[in-house]
């Protein structure tokens, strides 16, 4: 007998509260904030989708490690576990320890950016085409069609497009190309994997031209989670297995501990290559400290180690991606457009299918989640032409999608906060027609997201 409802793999063990708020709190609130869902306090949320970056419930064996910590700043023991358990999964040659994804992105762009560079990525996270374009460098997004299509069905959405990236590479010139990236899982495109053929390829490609291949791994154990249950001959694998072999593909990585190692904060830069680590490493102090703890406590080196042991338990993993489907499959059910299939992290809705009477330039994702949070609490995040359309000359375009991002913060939400967000995204979609679109009032240089200041129209 099998049963239908697949429970949490873990049990409550230290609770947090949330605050409960009514909608006339929530309109006020957001209206002090700007309409910037960014700039709401994190109490006057009930239901924080806002992103799984560093928002899960670490367990009892990470805090126990917590405790076991060595602060010593050259040397620490906590920091030989740390590279020992980055180095089970992604065997390179140097692990380099910062305080998060983007740190790692930084430094690297900066030993191999620089103007006249360009960088291919399936599709960049906002992070990682801006530290690029900071350099001087460009970042190009090759990720097949498929992936550009809200309702394709395509079991992996974030391959990258091979005949692109190889006309790409032809065009450009190979002199021009240090590095050819790929995401796992694909972020910025709908939290889609990227199939073990397509990686395979990608690096054959790389190998070809001598290009180096980084990956940018923050979700690689929900992808290798992916390849297992969706792609053919890979069903009776461990995803521990998998993840070597991805990792053996590439020549380096940047990431994000935030995702899948389970970390509150944390990061590494890694790559096989001795002189580009000298120079990374040579960064590193300069912004970050000393190789042996980078940007980051011996504590949080040790928790880190477990979240990377517990990240790839199959009970987990299961659970993690049928129940972010579940919440993506109910409004599904209901009507509402969402990026399909489900991704790993999030359930990310089609603002713009569900918002039609609003353009592009008029902000519908922002909308959308202005009004999920007046109405239940919950904070969702924009990915769409706030986050992506202003171009590095200053004009603004419509981005590819306009999506609401729901994120799933890893063990931390049990089904029935999920029902309540089904609930209220129900609500809204009901009410759409009523909403209008928003104007930027307040605009900063880089990352606009972040801090604009947004005016109803
Ligand atoms: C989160 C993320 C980053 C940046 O990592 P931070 O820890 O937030 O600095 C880079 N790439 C992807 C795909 C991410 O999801």
């Amino acid at each position: 007998m099998t049963f239908k409802t697949i429970i949490e793999p873990f049990k409550i063990h230290s609770v947090a509260p949330i605050r409960m708020t009514t909608p006339q709190e929530r309109e006020r609130l957001i209206e002090q904030a700007g309409y910037n869902l960014f700039s709401l306090r994190s109490d006057d949320v009930l239901i924080d989708l806002l992103t799984d970056s560093g928002t899960g419930a670490m367990s009892r064996n990470q805090w126990a490690a917590i405790q076991h910590g060595d602060e010593s700043y050259a040397g620490s023991p906590s920091w030989e576990i740390f590279r020992n358990a980055v180095q089970n999964l992604f065997p390179f040659k140097h692990v380099i320890p910062t305080h998060q994804g983007r740190a790692a992105e930084k430094i690297l762009f900066t030993a191999i950016g620089g103007s006249g560079k360009v960088i291919a990525n399936n599709t960049h996270f906002d992070t990682t085409r801006a530290n690029i374009e900071y350099t001087g460098a460009e970042a190009v997004d090759l990720v097949i069609p498929e992936g550009l299509e809200p309702a394709s069905r395509h079991p992996f959405k974030g391959n990258m497009d091979l005949i692109a990236l190889e006309k790409f590479i032809n065009t450009r010139g190979v002199e021009n190309i240090p590095a050819v990236m790929i995401t796992i899982t694909n972020n910025s495109g709908g939290g889609q994997p990227v199939s073990l053929e397509n990686i395979r390829a990608v690096s054959a490609i790389c190998k070809k031209y001598g290009l180096p291949f980084f990956l940018d791994a923050c979700r690689f154990a929900e992808n290798a989670w992916f390849i297992r249950e969706r792609e053919v001959g890979q069903g009776d694998r461990d995803v521990v297995d998998i993840i070597r072999e991805i990792a053996s593909l590439a020549d380096g990585m940047t990431m994000s501990a935030k995702k899948d190692p389970l970390g509150n904060i944390g990061g590494w830069l890694a790559m096989n290559d001795d002189e580009l680590a000298v120079n990374c490493r040579n960064l590193l102090i300069l912004t970050e400290g000393f190789p042996t703890y980078g940007g980051l406590a011996g504590r949080d080196l040790e928790a880190l180690a477990v979240g990377l042991t517990e990240i790839v338990s199959h009970d987990y993993l299961k659970y993690r991606i049928e129940s972010t489907a579940y919440l993506g499959n109910a409004l599904a059910k209901a009507g509402i457009s969402v990026v399909q299939p489900i991704g790993g992290h999030a359930v990310y809705i089609d603002a713009r299918a569900l918002l039609p009477h609003i353009p592009p330039l008029q902000y519908p994702g922002q909308a959308l989640a202005v009004a999920l949070y007046k109405v239940g609490g919950i904070r969702g995040c924009e990915i769409g032409t706030v986050m992506f359309g202003r171009k590095p000359d200053g004009s603004e375009e419509p981005s590819a999608m306009d999506l609401v991002r729901l994120a799933i913060p890893r063990r931390t939400y049990t089904q029935s906060h999920i029902d309540y967000v089904i609930e209220v995204c129900i609500e809204v979609a009901k009410n759409a027609a009523q909403l209008r679109g928003y104007r930027i009032a307040v605009e900063p240089a880089a990352l606009r997201h972040f801090t604009s200041v947004f005016a109803p129209l």
